[in-house]
């Protein structure tokens, strides 16, 4: 999980965001439940103009695991503050709510929201002050006790088994191909990687494994 820089928001929701929430404001007012309120008030911030921004705004990356998606799994509109919640039912349509996520991080998280300690905001928050990725377990880790943090693990299941098994296998690929090479080529070779980061998948783990080797090349 990384931080990134929010683009501007898409002509879509510029331009009916603020009708569309009166509508669906309205509608969960008449039907008096939001689960019975119908998809056409909930998801109309499902527009092509929304999703294109959201996935190059994450590289087509999950905002949480980094998984790529589009290939074996859609991308999904993920509403950091949950769009179920009453408290945060008007922000359905707001730009600054919503990310892009794969279908499981999406799921796992649902509704769950801690207004104490809130899930880490890609866009908000410096990430690396949280949460850090540990290469040799493959697991995140919390930052100085950061309870922020600690609720981003939780509430995503960031240190799930099969992520963390994916994530071990990109940094033992890294590692294995830095040591075949003559010890003169190491540095070079984690210079191209590190400019290809975002060719390889869980750019993270590359960057994080190709910072501990180069310490290891300062040793
Ligand atoms: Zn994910």
């Amino acid at each position: 999980m990384k931080s990134v820089k929010r683009l501007d928001e898409p002509q879509s929701l510029k331009q009916n965001a603020a009708v569309w929430t009166q509508e669906l404001l309205n509608e969960i007012a008449r039907v008096g439940n939001y689960s019975k309120v119908s998809d056409s008030f909930k998801g109309k911030y499902n527009q092509p103009d929304v999703k294109n921004e959201l996935a190059k705004m994450y590289n087509n990356r999950c905002c949480y695991c980094e998984g790529a998606l589009g290939e074996q799994t859609y991308g999904r509109v993920e509403h950091l503050k949950p769009k179920s919640l009453p408290q945060f039912y008007d922000l359905t349509f707001v730009w600054e709510n919503l990310h892009w996520s794969c279908e499981i991080c999406n799921t796992n998280k649902g509704k769950k929201w801690n207004s104490k300690f809130p899930i880490l905001d890609p866009t908000k928050d410096n990430i690396d002050d949280h949460i850090r990725l540990n290469v040799e377990s493959g697991e995140y880790e919390i930052v100085n006790g950061s309870r922020r943090g600690e609720t981003t693990i939780e509430h995503t299941q960031m240190n799930r088994c099969k992520l963390v098994e994916a994530r071990r296998k990109v940094a033992f690929r890294i590692k294995k191909d830095f040591f075949r090479k003559d010890e003169k080529d190491r540095k070079k070779y984690l210079e191209e990687t590190l400019a290809d980061v975002e060719e390889f998948r869980y750019p993270c783990v590359v960057m994080e494994t190709c910072n501990l080797l180069e310490q290891l090349l300062e040793c």
